[in-house]
């Protein structure tokens, strides 16, 4: 009996699980899998990025869910279009060998009729971003009076959002006796908020910070002056040639600036921002994926939790306003205990940031020179 098994899964996910070369349950899965398969309970888990949660909660939704009964069961809550995608296309490896069952993707920036034309159809399980389901509520598109579970996934990111009014409005049109599932990240006050406010007694679990996915990940620093930052950035990738990186920059324009130079300047880079249409957003993505882009250039709405695997580098180009920001975008690398390198090109006024930032993953920074030209060609 593998460990998968013992956690109480049954067939179809064992096989898909085996599919997908799951070897054993991540921390946060083995915790929250088998008290959400026995009891009907609401949970609180805390796990950094990288840990597993979309599986913990996946694996036990899916089989508690009755596919063979078309009405929407389960409605899982997650802040971006990309994260519904990718969670729909977890949720779909996981339950294909579960017959009858339909997850169905709800976000902006699509045709709203469409969606609801695929609700229509049937959709057991659903996944929204707050905004299009608030929108799809108002319009009777959807029906989420009959849900028996709702997730609310990246709960810390969703709220930094500002979706704390969609949020409560949505979960005021659900049955008070269902479940809800909150996973997250961190726990800022305004989650813990949310948590008392809409839930009962929750099953807390917290996933160790010395397993958490940024664990394996290095971090470093680059002394430069602030108007040598692209000068930086170019060397640290001739220096990495087989680097496969999300490049950070802290506005849609920088974001866009920096994406245009570097594909002047030869590299393989492109821009993923909200100034985007969702079809030029899906293409971006799929080329990362498919490794033709090397250097994605992001801002940290559009890069959050994007799932994309062996990522080398995360590169800060400019770093966030928020400390805890740093800790979603190093996650990026390091997955599922591969190693990674977090690199941040700094300017000297802000090496006081790096001692705040230190404090909260609790690891050093190792400061580091930028290579110089004739170490790239030796
Ligand atoms: P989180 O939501 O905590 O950031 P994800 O659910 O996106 O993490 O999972 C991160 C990566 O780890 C994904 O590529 C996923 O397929 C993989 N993964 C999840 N669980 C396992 C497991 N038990 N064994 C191996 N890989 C896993
Ligand atoms: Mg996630």
């Amino acid at each position: 009996m593998n460990r998968f098994e013992q956690l109480g899964l049954g067939e179809e996910l064992l096989s898909a699980i085996e599919d997908m070369g799951f070897e054993t349950p991540s921390e946060v899965q083995e915790k929250a899998i088998p008290v959400l398969l026995a009891d009907d309970t609401d949970m609180v888990a805390l796990a950094q990025t990288g840990t597993g949660k979309t599986a913990a909660f996946g694996f036990p939704l899916i089989q508690k869910i009755n596919s063979g009964d078309k009405t929407t069961q389960g409605l899982i809550l997650s802040p971006t279009r990309e994260l519904c995608l990718q969670i729909t296309n977890e949720l779909k490896n996981y339950s294909k060998y579960v017959k009858g069952l339909r997850v169905v993707a709800i976000y902006g920036g699509a045709s709203i009729t469409e969606q609801a034309r695929e609700v229509k159809r049937g959709a057991q399980i659903i996944v929204a971003t707050p905004g299009r389901m608030q929108d799809m509520i108002n319009r009777r598109m959807v029906d989420i009076t009959h849900i028996d579970y709702c997730i609310l996934d990246e709960a810390d990111e969703m709220l930094n959002m500002g979706f704390y009014e969609d949020i409560s409005s949505i979960l005021s049109h659900t049955p008070a006796e269902k479940n809800t599932w909150l996973f997250s990240a961190t726990m800022p006050k305004e989650v813990a908020a949310i948590a008392k406010k809409f839930m009962s007694h929750p099953e807390e679990i917290t996933v160790g910070a010395k397993n958490s996915g940024t664990d394996t990940v290095q971090h470093e620093y680059y002394l430069v002056h602030g108007r040598d930052r692209y000068l930086a950035l170019k060397r640290l990738a001739d220096a990495n040639p087989d680097i496969f990186s999300v490049v950070f920059c802290r506005t849609k324009r920088d974001t866009q600036n920096v994406a245009e130079k570097l594909i002047e300047d030869g590299y393989n880079a492109a821009a993923l921002h909200g100034d985007l249409s969702q079809n030029q957003r899906d293409m971006v993505m799929r080329s990362f994926r498919t490794r033709q882009i090397q250097m994605l250039v992001a801002t940290d709405v559009a890069a959050r939790g994007i799932d994309v695997d062996d990522i080398t580098h995360v590169i800060n180009y400019q770093l966030p306003d928020e400390v805890e920001t740093y800790n979603h975008r190093s996650g990026r690398t390091g997955r599922a205990g591969k190693s990674g390198i977090s690199m941040v090109i700094l300017a000297k006024s802000e090496l006081r940031k790096i001692k705040a930032i230190e404090k909260i993953i609790k690891k050093q920074f190792e400061a580091k020179k930028i290579p110089s030209s004739m170490e790239i060609c030796e």
